[in-house]
């Protein structure tokens, strides 16, 4: 079968010739062996992975930074002055902080990308002659495939069943009105937009189910081609680095200006030009914090993947920082709050024989199908068929007598279902809608009109069930839709999750409002809401869909804090509810499942999907993923995003007090007319050492202790606050008066000579800054010792880092490029102590403010 090819137009060709065309059979659907052949040919069904970046192209990328063009300045003066070991080191250091960066940047852009394929699509696929769930990666032309309401469509191909199909096609013609799908052939010179017997990927199935025939895959999609374009343009920037760049390029300019200032001043004073240059130099590598966006790359990876352990799937990178800030959490009941494995508890019907008909009407009007222990379907219907089975229902005979004809299937914007018998249709659904429906009721034995007064005698009893925390359904058997027989209603029970409870109580403790927005009944919801935590035991108020509808969105945005129950919610109010909370400056998490959601989800400023109960174009819209459904996961995942946010914020402010302490040095040396304290070549030993190992390792430091007890961030926030500023000044100069008393300690009252008494000072900042870092944390290790190794890559890179130090005295090499000799265990000591004391003073100071 070598004439197999990916078809450009196919809405021209006769059904049948089509399928011939591909080899491929209706009912059987291709082979796996010949699917696998054909996927061998055609390869994978996905759009170019975005081009990826060969190694060396990192490596490179490296160079391309203002401290590279700095330091091979400083190489080029050192070489003109004659000192070719200078340059030489310089030259080294440049390659080993490129390869650094490369290492970071290269490990954290791997991990995005495995974080990209766990991203799976899976799509329901004929092969030999059965159904199975594959990924959507395995599909090849030929394909016959089984879309329903919420699907993505997979690949482009033909509708060759279908009933009431309806598709969005914006993502493909940017027409937002949904295009109804049908199986005709058309002529040939109809365009795109209006061929609707076709169906192309990346557009969602908004309605109906439909049998399709894949007719290209990939790159020869519609989407393909436009992809392809697109990709060129397009490139991922993440607002927190994007920031985080324009405040290194602000300092850039900030550090330049010192030093121009700097190296006239010095040259006015008469120092001689190439040496005041050097200086200047050794300035600018002192200021430049050069560890700052592998730091923040980093760390947001690291992150990410963590997310990803803790089941919560990031979309979209930018989503981690606005999770931090999340203030407003509004969460579905049904599977995420509540177990979602129901047991139906209760049932109230109106006689014997409606007792029989409700049975009839639960097997008949359901999609799960229960054989033995596999089950597949909604959890609810599961459980209705467990229900009938155990009092003594056969389900296969049932469905066997009375065939389906075609089916109205649940939605929650109509909030019920029917199925279509041969003289008769079966009705279930919420039980405000049934009794809305219901003419007639089963009474004493025959149909009676439906009287109000039955009617309220029914609503008493389903309120009574609710208030249980029991889910209300409702059934309904008649001749047709317009004469339809109330039976009765059943009280299904869905427990709470265990861990929700402690999860919402979290959410309190860190500021966060929890608004439980469910299209279940309101009694019901604020049953489960009050088990939970959501609304405190004396406290009842809950609003409803149609109050929403009601409200303008200011109204919203007024009660925004004091809603915490909105119940019989369809899903444009949930986008209502998105758009009021923003209105009052909340920052809203959205949790969605359903096709509908996703206007919602986009809307939101991190709208989340569910894995296991979500329809694939809620994925599509949301920006993470939860695996497990679970409530809980969207708490720690704000947890995680907090922690990612601060660790940034710690690395910042310990590389900025590193860099401000030796611009004082520098610079305060020359104003002071004292020896240069630090060389332009100790200064990138310290950068390599001390900066960027603890900064690094500050990534994987646990959250603080008040993580998750104090209130949310806000959006717009800066990096660095005021009170951060004010932090990084004062450690700067703390330090800064640590090494110069050193130093002018050994030099005045010790008498050493300069070069012993500057070398003092050297080892004085690097020790000072190894053990700066410890206070770059909220809490003071005197109070809390165990946070001394709470994070071991951060106490190991320290250590390491102090016993390099000492060690390098020892080697020659090190010895003439730093100016450096073995020191005595008294002076060592001396060091040790002017190192400790800042440190010292910062944790008294922190112990004295009770933290
Ligand atoms: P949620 O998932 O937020 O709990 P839904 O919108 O799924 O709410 O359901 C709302 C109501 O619709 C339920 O209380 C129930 O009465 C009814 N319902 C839910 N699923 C079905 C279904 N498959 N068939 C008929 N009625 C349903
Ligand atoms: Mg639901």
């Amino acid at each position: 079968m070598e004439d197999v090819v990916q078809l450009k137009k196919f809405h021209d060709i006769p059904e049948e010739e089509l399928l011939s065309l591909l080899h491929s059979s209706r009912e059987c659907g291709l082979s796996s062996d010949e699917a696998l052949r054909r996927l061998r040919i055609f390869g994978p069904n996905e759009l170019a992975e975005e081009e990826k970046i060969p190694w060396w192209k990192f490596f490179l990328r490296q160079f391309k930074s203002p401290m590279v063009y700095v330091l091979a300045i400083a190489a080029f003066i050192s070489i003109i002055m004659g000192e070719r070991l200078d340059a030489g080191a310089i030259i080294v250091v440049i390659l080993i902080n490129a390869a650094i960066g490369f290492f970071t940047e290269y490990r954290a852009e791997k991990a995005l990308q495995a974080l990209k394929s766990m991203v799976v699509h899976q799509v329901k696929v004929l092969r030999d002659g059965e159904v199975s769930l594959l990924p959507s990666q395995d599909l090849v032309p030929g394909d016959i495939v089984l879309l329903e309401a919420g699907d993505v469509v997979p690949a482009d191909g033909r509708l060759i069943e279908g009933y009431s199909v309806a598709v969005d096609e914006s993502a493909l013609t940017g027409e937002s009105v949904p295009v109804d799908k049908s199986v005709n052939t058309l002529s040939e010179d109809t365009p795109l937009p209006d061929r609707t017997n076709c169906l192309y990927a990346g557009t969602a199935v908004v309605r109906g189910s439909a049998k399709a025939i894949i007719c290209a895959t990939g790159l020869n999609t519609e989407l393909g081609r436009i992809s392809e374009m697109l990709q060129r343009v397009e490139k991922r920037e993440i607002p927190l680095e994007a920031r985080l760049a324009k405040f290194s390029r602000l300092l850039i300019k900030l550090v330049l200006a010192i030093v121009a200032v700097t190296v006239a001043l010095g040259v006015f004073e008469g120092n001689k030009l190439l040496p005041m240059l050097q200086t200047g130099i050794a300035l600018a590598v002192a200021a430049i914090p050069e560890g700052l966006p592998f730091v923040a790359t980093m760390t947001l990876a690291l992150g990410v993947h963590r997310m990803a352990k803790l089941n919560a799937l990031v979309r979209n990178l930018a989503s981690v920082e606005t999770l931090g800030s999340t203030s407003v959490i509004c969460t579905d009941k049904t599977g995420t709050i509540t177990v979602n494995k129901m047991t139906v508890r209760e049932h109230l019907v109106t006689n014997d024989r409606a007792r029989d008909l409700i049975f009839k009407v639960a097997l008949l009007c359901n999609n799960a199908t229960l054989n033995n222990e596999n089950q597949v379907g909604d959890p609810m219907e599961i459980a209705l068929l467990k229900w009938a089975s155990e009092n003594g229902f056969d389900v296969t005979e049932i469905r066997k007598k009375f065939p389906r004809l075609k089916e109205d299937p649940f939605d929650s914007s109509v909030m019920r279902m029917v199925t279509y018998h041969d003289d008769f249709v079966a009705v279930k659904g919420a039980p405000e809608r049934l009794l809305q429906d219901c003419k007639f009721v089963y009474e004493d034995g025959s149909l009676q009109p439906f009287s109000p007064a039955a009617c309220d005698k029914w609503k008493e009893a389903v309120e009574k069930l609710a208030s249980m925390g029991m889910r209300t359904l409702a059934f309904a058997i008649g001749k047709s839709l317009e004469e339809l027989a109330f039976l009765g209603v059943v009280g299904i029970m869905d427990p709470p999750r265990e861990e929700a409870r402690e999860a919402v109580a979290n959410c309190r403790e860190a500021g966060i409002h929890v608004i439980m927005v469910t299209g279940d009944h309101v009694t019901t919801a604020i049953a489960i809401a009050k088990e939970v935590g959501i609304l405190d035991d004396s406290d009842s108020r809950a609003l409803d869909g149609q109050q929403i509808s009601a409200m303008s969105e200011e109204d919203i945005a007024q009660r925004a804090r004091e809603v915490a129950v909105i119940a019989r919610v369809l899903p444009e109010h949930k986008y209502k509810i998105v758009k009021g909370l923003q209105k009052a400056g909340e920052v809203v998490a959205m949790t969605g499942d359903g096709v509908n959601d996703a206007v919602a989800l986009k809307q939101a400023d991190v709208g989340i999907a569910m894995g296991i109960q979500g329809t694939e174009v809620s994925k599509e819209a949301a920006d993470i993923i939860l695996e497990d459904d679970r409530f809980a996961t969207i708490v720690n995942a704000i947890a995680e995003g907090r922690r990612i946010f601060d660790n940034i914020r710690k690395a910042v402010v310990y590389l900025l007090c590193c860099n401000l302490s030796e611009v004082l040095i520098v610079s305060g040396g020359i104003l002071l007319q004292l020896p240069a304290i630090l060389l332009p070549l100790q200064i990138l030993w310290i950068n390599l050492v001390t900066d960027v190992i603890p900064a690094l390792a500050l990534s994987l430091d646990p959250p603080e202790a008040d993580t998750m007890k104090r209130p949310p961030k806000r959006k717009d926030e800066d990096i660095l606050t005021k009170a951060h500023q004010l932090k990084i000044g004062i450690f700067g100069i703390v330090m800064f008066l640590g090494v110069l008393g050193a130093t002018l300690y050994t030099l005045k009252f010790l008498g050493f000579s300069s070069l012993k008494a500057t070398e003092i000072g050297f080892h004085s900042l690097v020790l000072a800054q190894l053990f700066f870092v410890f206070n770059v944390r909220e809490a003071s290790i005197l109070r809390h010792p165990s946070s001394l190794w709470s994070n071991a890559y951060l106490l190991c890179g320290v250590l390491a880092s102090i016993f390099l130090q000492v060690t390098i005295t020892y080697i020659p090499i090190f010895q003439n490029v730093l100016r450096i000799v073995p020191l005595s265990l008294s002076e060592w000591s001396i060091i040790l102590t002017s190192a400790l004391i800042p440190t010292i003073i910062l944790q008294l100071h922190k112990l004295t403010k009770g933290v």
